[in-house]
């Protein structure tokens, strides 16, 4: 090994960075190009055809066969601009990766002697049957059922990448069980929506729709390819297993938010040019706290888009980081003794009005419908800590939690120290039988004050696996190479479970005569 070792080091007194050359200097030139998105969609496809997408991710309404056919053959014609020669249906079985199988366009004749032609109907964009005997299934089926279903997620714009046009599809089997992570997700987040829609009602009636956002923080480390070939530790189980730590075990720690290696910027910037091209709005990167570890994190969009959009991006990074020199490690402790990757997410609830729900407001009943949806979020995670933490167990993760900045291994939740005092003075008054007027009045006060308590007690608690940071939860415990949607799956699920038992003992209070605030309170 020792022999493999400096042959690496010689290798890399010859790494420059490489060069990356940006296509125009605006980004919103390249943004998004390689992405049958509304604009391609109104350019490519015929006006009823569009409408009938848009009234499938908006309403859900069902595409038939005729629009199917209209809207496959626009696509097609779209990603034939970027010579593509194959489409597949891109999915996400339990593997914690992402599953395609690539066919041509390529179709024979009818005519006597025709040749062969390129075709895309409606009805291989909307369906297909992968052999799906070989992806994990939890045991609830047996071998020899080997079939699986792809449909299409409208919701989900279809993608380009390399010279395939990839359709994002969810994956269950003959029966209809869920084979994958799309399809509890897209429920969890229906589930939600409804639960939080009824909720939203008790304060603005005017709110027809509630959706779940999503911002990952993707962390990771690079390792230079010529290093990590003379480490089969590294290679067959994506850490290190022998070694030893260094003498004082102090080094290296000052390593975090440091200037970027200009190699590694070279990996970051194609990286990000990809990401753009794909529509993925990456944002923010930096050095993490372990030697040669980053992350990468974009601006937030809804769930499940934003979950395509990182099993894409663990994807990109790995291809990328090849042309580069380096290997990407995603394991979640690759090396004792140093930091480990997570992946941080980042979660709210907002209504199709424009209102965060996690968001503290200057009125009083802005502020109340705050409270009842943080209490809300309170009492789910203190009734589900277990799903919480099964839904982030593996091995690799196992070893990070508990250590060095990541968080603990039991799920707890942190507020601020300010929110957590107002809230149990709350619960003390509102323990008393009824309020008095002055009571009331007191209370009115004390929420009216929300949003200037928090924003002069900004407190940040970086080690909580369930984080209040001001408008959002972040979820610290998923790990770097998770995917997103198995946290995001029991997480809306399990909040729209709880929403419906809150609406439903509001209601049952009212029916006896209670007030509806005074409802809402108890
Ligand atoms: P940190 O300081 O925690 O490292 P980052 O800037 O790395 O923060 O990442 C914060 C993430 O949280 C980003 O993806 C950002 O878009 C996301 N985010 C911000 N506001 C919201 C919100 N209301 N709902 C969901 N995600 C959000
Ligand atoms: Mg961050």
């Amino acid at each position: 090994m020792s022999k493999m070792r400096f042959f690496a080091l010689q290798e890399l007194a010859n790494r420059r960075p490489m060069e990356v050359a940006y296509p125009s200097e605006q980004l919103s030139d390249y943004y998004g190009i390689h992405v049958f998105d509304r604009r391609k969609m109104q350019e490519y496809l015929p006006k009823e055809a569009y409408r009938a997408v848009i009234d499938a991710i908006e309403q859900g309404t069902p595409i038939n066969r005729e629009m199917a056919d209209m809207i496959a053959n626009g696509m097609k014609h779209w990603a034939k601009t970027f010579h593509v020669t194959h489409y597949t249906h891109w999915f996400q079985p339990l593997t914690d990766g992402t599953a395609e199988k690539h066919d041509s366009f390529i179709e024979l004749s009818d005519e006597p002697g025709g040749g062969v032609i390129e075709r895309f109907s409606g009805k291989l964009l909307v369906q297909q049957e992968p052999d799906a005997s070989s992806f994990p299934n939890g045991g609830i089926r047996n071998t020899f059922e080997a079939r699986g279903y792809t449909a299409w997620d409208v919701s989900s714009p279809a993608f380009i990448v390399d010279s395939t046009l990839c359709i994002p599809t969810i994956f269950i089997s003959y029966t209809g069980e869920a084979l994958d992570y799309k399809t509890p997700l897209l429920k969890a987040l229906a589930a939600v929506d409804r639960a939080a829609t009824d909720v939203c009602r008790l304060f603005l009636p005017e709110v027809n729709r509630v959706y779940a956002n999503l911002g990952w923080e993707q962390e990771y480390f690079l390792v230079d390819t010529a290093l990590y070939r003379a480490r089969p530790d590294l290679c067959l189980t994506g850490r290190t297993l022998m070694g030893h730590s260094s003498a004082k075990d102090q080094q290296l720690d000052d390593h975090y938010f440091g200037s970027i290696p200009s190699r590694v910027t070279a990996f970051m910037k194609e990286l990000e040019l990809e990401c753009h091209k794909l529509g993925i709005p990456v944002k923010t990167r930096h050095n993490e706290v372990a030697p040669n570890q980053f992350e990468l994190a974009p601006i937030f969009e809804d769930v499940n888009l934003a979950n395509d959009h990182n099993q894409l991006v663990m994807d990109l990074m790995k291809r990328i980081a090849a042309r580069h020199h380096f290997t990407v490690l995603l394991h979640e402790k690759p090396f004792k003794g140093v930091n480990g990757s997570g992946k941080h997410c980042n979660w709210s609830l907002a209504t199709d009005t424009g209102v965060n729900l996690f968001s503290p407001a200057r009125t009083e009943q802005g502020n109340m419908l705050f409270l009842t949806f943080i209490v809300n979020v309170l009492m789910m995670v203190y009734k589900n800590q277990d799903l919480l933490r099964a839904s982030i167990v593996s091995a690799g993760n196992s070893h990070r939690l508990g250590a060095n900045e990541a968080p603990p291994a039991i799920l707890s939740i942190f507020l601020g120290r300010h929110l957590s005092h107002m809230l149990d003075e709350l619960a003390n008054r509102l323990s008393e039988a009824r309020l008095t007027p002055d009571e009331k009045h007191a209370l009115q006060l004390g929420i009216s004050r929300i949003p200037a308590i928090l924003q002069d007690n900004t407190d940040r608690n970086r080690t909580s696996p369930f984080a209040f940071t001001g408008n959002r939860f972040e979820f610290r415990a998923a790990g770097a190479s998770a995917n997103c949607a198995a946290c995001m799956i029991v997480i809306n699920a399990a909040m729209a479970h709880q929403l419906k038992a809150f609406r439903q003992a509001v209601d049952a209070s009212i029916k006896e005569g209670m007030d509806k605030e005074e409802a809402i309170y108890k």
